[in-house]
């Protein structure tokens, strides 16, 4: 017999081995595809996973190895899980080893048992006697954990917590004085507590349609504004197709922004609620993966990873927020959660709900193709209006380090009237370059195409693309003139509006003032209690907060993504632009909105104030179809980089030559990246772009073994990227 298994390695294949010595008959008879295989690879072992059985291997019998041993009973995954693991590998074209180790907990991949249960540790006959023995002075851990033993109840392990405790807890097990063994988890029990609100009409219908397609797949679109009710939407649905056994799933960007929504789930649901995301303790991941395997959890809130979560009796699928860019991996398996969610729930068997104020014109695209169907909240609950929306001129209004006149009097305005202020800019630092007025020159990154930022409070320059810090220069580098900050970031709009509101207490939410999940509680919550009553902030700010008391939104700098290359930025900045702006009049104050920009007239803009984010998208969508740029074409993109220029471009054109000629699809490039230089490796790539996804897909898999073979410059690292997010 043998075994095929899928191994966390880089090379695009699974490996054959001859079953384990000394396995009954009957297990083997009885093995499944999704089981953990120890096997030996390489000059390690390595723990895999079973993708399939056979009698044959087109590897001779006597070259293949044994396996060591089979770990599990029952596979890791249900079916429907298990295949669209195998999708996910089939279609990103990406080792299947690396995709089971992305959907696996560290601990579940490292060995530890899949079964939901709690380790705990008992105290063996052996450790009783050395109990009896007087307390010597070595090993006081050792010795306080056999203590806490001697009553006979069990020390679960997750009791035990650092470095030293664990290690003393180690020692015990190898000298054979405590022995571990499992405990079965209690059963989780899942309260439902009735909404406090009574749905709108809109609201209702929404539900209703969702309902209405339990046991089948069908897909929503909930488009509503910023709070126009669609997580009220989400839980209802939930509620109801709890009401047998079933489970939910419910992705989100990102949880660390959004701690509401699960403290609303949790109030609203009680507990068997499972949380999966990176930021939280390995443990918690492998406590919250087992639950949601073994259906105790019964419904898993989880960051973009969680699609992969076991969930055999998946019953709804919710997606928040799906055009966030989030969703897409862009490292590694490059997958986009929100298309894996939609495939999932077509094999569940289930319904699934794309929820969000600025769909993504894929999903509108859907909508437009009879494919989903769109369920509109078009108003907030209470009645507030939408915010309006203002250009505001730079070219004809005086500024202040980057705060126009209209604008700063806006602010004193609705502060005044116990409002809180908003200032949105979408770059970190003091500002974007140190600038040499009198010769030009820029303080440029060492080892990039770019300019350093300054950082004024922590007195460095930081290059954003590849981390590389240095001392702020005082002369220049080229003819020795004083040097002068030019452009703002959030740092210094910080700083401008702090000596223009010397009043108003000031928060600032980036990377670089937030650097925790604490941290960022904080300053969310002087925002939420009132104390702050300006906040200035990046991205960081869109995503799904609710402050009730803003009542003004500015947007600094809206020209970033005008007149990018790139097709997906005008998307991007009309969907910031209306995100940041749902920030405004949550409450019951109205809100007002201001975006600053030097090009009013751009149709861009024009198009999302008259007509809002639909009539945007829709016009967007026609310049995609007459472009013929996805979803009216498909792409894959294949990025390389070396340290030789020379030889990376000599690759490429060698790669792009092994792919030309088919009817199918065209190889564009290559081409430099926008950034050419990053990290002192040179940038470049190639687009391959086709009419559909199964073109793309057949001319990819007769296309990557060849370019496998193909010989590559030393230090060569390349990737591919289907249906990618950044052109670059
Ligand atoms: P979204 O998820 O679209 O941002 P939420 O579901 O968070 O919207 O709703 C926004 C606010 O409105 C929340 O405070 C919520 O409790 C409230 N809300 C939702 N639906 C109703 C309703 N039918 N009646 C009154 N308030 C509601
Ligand atoms: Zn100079
Ligand atoms: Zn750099």
């Amino acid at each position: 017999m043998i075994l095929t298994v899928a191994i966390d390695t880089p090379l695009r294949r699974a490996f054959d081995y001859h079953a384990p010595a000394g396995v009954a008959r009957e297990r083997l008879a009885g093995l499944q595809p999704g089981v953990r295989v120890r096997v030996p690879f390489g000059r390690r072992q390595s723990i895999g996973v079973l993708v399939g059985c056979g009698t044959a291997s087109s590897v001779a019998p006597e070259k293949l190895k044994a396996a060591l041993e089979i770990l599990d009973d029952e596979p890791l995954f249900d079916a429907a899980t298990l295949s669209l693991l195998c999708f996910a590998a089939d279609y990103y074209h990406h080792p299947i080893g690396e995709v089971f180790a992305a959907a696996l907990p560290a601990a579940i991949r490292a060995g530890a048992a899949a079964h939901d249960c709690e380790e705990a540790w008992t105290l063996t006959p052996a450790g009783q006697t050395a109990l009896e023995l007087p307390a010597g002075r070595r090993a006081p851990r050792q010795r306080e954990i056999l203590e806490r033993l001697l009553g006979g109840d069990p020390l679960a392990d997750d009791a035990v917590q650092g470095r030293p405790a664990r290690a003393a807890l180690a020692a015990l097990a190898a000298r054979g004085f405590i022995r571990s063994t499992v405990l079965p988890r209690p059963a989780a029990t899942i309260t439902h507590t009735v909404s406090g609100v009574a749905r709108t009409a809109a609201q209702q219908t929404a539900v209703d349609a969702i309902t209405a397609a339990f046991g089948r797949y069908a897909a929503f679109l909930l488009h509503g504004v910023t709070g126009s009710g669609k997580t009220e939407v989400y839980m209802e649905a939930i509620a109801a197709s709890l009401a047998g056994d079933g489970q939910a799933l419910v992705l989100v960007p990102e949880i660390a922004l959004t701690p509401q929504l699960v403290q609303r789930f949790r109030a609203r649901f009680g507990g068997g609620i499972a949380v999966l995301h990176s930021g939280v303790a390995e443990v918690e991941r492998r406590d919250a993966w087992r639950a949601a395997r073994s259906g105790r959890a019964r419904i898993v809130i989880g960051t973009r990873s969680a699609v992969f979560a076991p969930l055999a009796r998946l019953g709804l699928v919710v997606v928040d927020e799906e055009h966030d860019a989030s969703y897409k991996q862009q490292e590694g398996l490059r997958y986009s959660a929100r298309d894996l969610a939609v495939l999932r729930a077509q094999r569940a068997q289930v319904p699934v709900v794309l929820g969000s104020a600025t769909p993504s014109l894929e999903t509108l695209e859907n909508v437009a193709q009879g494919r989903y169907t769109r369920l509109s909240l078009p108003q907030r609950p209470g009645g507030t209006p939408p915010p309006r929306i203002r250009l505001i001129d730079l070219r004809r209004v005086a500024s202040d380090h980057g705060l126009s006149q209209p604008a700063l009097a806006a602010m004193a305005t609705h502060l005044a009237a116990g409002g809180q202020v908003i200032a949105y800019l979408n770059r970190r630092g003091y500002a974007p370059c140190l600038y040499c007025i009198a010769c030009g020159w820029v303080a440029p990154c060492a080892h990039c195409d770019a300019r350093m930022v300054l950082h004024r409070r922590a007195a460095r320059l930081r290059c954003h693309h590849c981390g590389a810090s240095g001392e702020v220069p005082s002369t220049c580098g080229a003819c020795g003139q004083p040097l002068a900050p030019v452009g703002q970031g959030t740092e210094r709009v910080e700083e401008t509006m702090a000596r223009l509101f010397p009043d108003a207490p000031l928060a600032r939410l980036d990377r670089d003032a937030v650097g925790s999940a604490a941290a960022l509680d904080a300053v969310l919550a002087r925002v939420r209690n009132g104390e702050a009553r300006i906040l200035v902030g990046t991205q960081m700010l869109t995503k799904g907060h609710d402050f009730p008391d803003v009542s003004l939104v500015v947007v600094l700098d809206a020209d970033q993504g005008l007149f990018s290359s790139d097709f997906r930025a005008s998307e991007r900045l009309a969907q910031t632009i209306t995100q940041v702006a749902g920030r405004a009049g949550r409450g019951s104050r109205p809100g007002e909105v201001l975006v600053q920009t030097a090009f009013p007239e751009h149709p861009l803009l024009t198009r999302l104030i008259a007509g809002g984010y639909e009539e945007f998208a829709s016009a967007a969508l026609d310049e995609r179809r007459e472009a013929l740029w996805p979803p009216f074409s498909r792409l894959a993109l294949l990025r390389a980089e070396a340290r030789d220029a020379a030889a990376l471009d000599a690759y490429l054109r060698a790669a792009a030559e092994a792919g030309r000629g088919r009817a199918e699809v065209e190889v564009l490039g290559p081409a430099n990246a926008l950034m050419a230089r990053r990290a002192d490796h040179y940038r470049a790539h190639l687009l391959v772009e086709g009419a559909s996804r199964s073109a793309v897909q057949r001319f990819l898999a007769d296309w990557l073994p060849r370019i496998e073979r193909l010989p590559a410059p030393s230090g060569l690292r390349w990737s591919i990227d289907v249906d990618p997010l950044e052109l670059d």
